[in-house]
């Protein structure tokens, strides 16, 4: 029986791009621009990071050189899904100088995005969970949402920040995706997920995958599962957490920590976001968003007091939110294990080891 899964040979790889051009899509890609991974617009294949790599520490994250065959031997960047779904700064309304209001869609045609991994398909599923909430959809993500077709490759090359097996969203992308790409010798193994997935993949000069190479890409991943270093102590570190507010283990990471939000940036499920109203002598007013962090000053100003005045304060509702409070809002951790907090910290602080030491002795078993 056939495994359904193809092969678009190296030397028609370029049909890809086409196909999703041909069905009205911006196709879009990891980039190498201003010396980092970004996505940005495709012109064709050639425009991905063919033979480059990544190295990543605590506080580090250079480019490298890589395999010159493969495009996607590498984890990830600091940019994320997040942007292109959730912009870090719009208007979301104007009003007029008589006072109506005018909202604002977000402009552009559906976007397909090329290399998307595993974690950040997991963040993704989080983020729906937040702005799509039945009853409360916020539209201008739901805009953008609709018209995303995601072409997930599976990660082969985990970074030595990653620890998405610890929290169990990768490296193989298992949901979220339409397509899903393995990367080999002779071409990419695709695999359809879902109609839209089908079509793309309907409409590409592809081949029946050999069974060996099949089972070679597979293990390809799980070998790359089973090369991660670093994991959290426990899936569901709530009661862990809560249990050491006092934790001394706070004010020493507070002695080290900026409190810049880096890691809030390139974190792919943190979701908070400041309003600003902008009026105009001429009466009318725009409306708009921002990406914003628990780590500023304003961001727990409430009626002339500042709930979490100092960085302990901040770092451990940054932690107990995201590994603990998110476990009674979406149902799961807010971490994915994607590791760009602690590549993108320029304090090099890393949340598996704080998260470790804050809950040690816990009781926690590794899932
Ligand atoms: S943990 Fe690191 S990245 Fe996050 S606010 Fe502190 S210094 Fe900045
Ligand atoms: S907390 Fe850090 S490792 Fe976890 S999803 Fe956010 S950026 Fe990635």
């Amino acid at each position: 029986m056939s495994s359904g899964i193809r092969l678009l040979p190296r030397a028609r790889l370029e049909a890809l791009p086409e196909a999703l051009r041909a069905l009205g899509y911006e196709v879009l890609g990891p980039r190498v621009e201003d010396g980092i991974l970004r996505y940005g617009s495709l012109s064709g294949i050639g425009d991905l990071p063919w033979g480059r790599g990544v190295e990543a520490a605590p506080g580090r994250w250079r480019l490298v050189e890589g395999e010159p065959a493969r495009a996607f031997a590498w984890a990830n960047g600091p940019q994320a899904l997040k942007p292109l779904v959730f912009a870090p700064e719009e208007t979301l309304w104007r009003s007029d100088a008589d006072g109506r209001v005018r909202p604002e869609p977000p402009a552009g045609r559906p976007r397909a995005v090329l290399g998307v991994r595993a974690c950040d398909l997991a963040a993704l599923a989080l983020l729906d969970a937040h702005f799509l909430r039945p009853g409360c959809e916020d539209p201008w993500y739901a805009a953008r949402r609709a018209g995303l077709l995601l072409v997930a490759v599976h990660c082969t090359h985990p970074a030595a920040t990653c620890f998405c097996v610890s929290t169990g969203d990768g490296p193989e992308a298992r949901a979220g995706h339409d397509l899903a790409l393995w990367e080999t010798e002779a071409g990419w193994l695709l695999e359809a997920a879902g109609a839209r997935g089908a079509e793309v993949l309907a409409r590409l000069p592809t081949e029946e995958a050999d069974p060996a190479s099949v089972e070679a890409a597979r293990a390809e991943v799980r070998a790359a599962a089973a090369r991660q270093r670093r994991a959290l102590p426990g899936r569901d570190l709530r009661e862990a957490l809560f249990a050491r507010l006092d934790h001394p283990r706070w004010a020493r990471v507070a002695e080290r920590c900026l409190a810049c939000g880096s890691c809030t940036a390139v974190c792919p499920t943190c979701f908070c976001h400041a309003t600003d109203e902008h009026p105009a002598l001429d009466g009318t007013s725009a409306h708009a968003r921002r990406w914003s962090s628990c780590f500023t000053e304003r961001h727990s100003y409430i009626h002339g007091i500042v709930l979490r005045p100092d960085t302990r304060a901040r770092y451990r509702q940054w932690l107990t939110h995201k590994l603990g409070g998110w476990h009674l809002q979406y149902g799961r951790s807010g971490c994915v294990g994607c590791g760009r907090c602690i590549a993108w910290c320029p304090a090099a602080i890393d949340l598996t080891e704080e998260a470790a030491a804050i809950c040690a002795g816990a009781g926690e078993a590794a899932p």
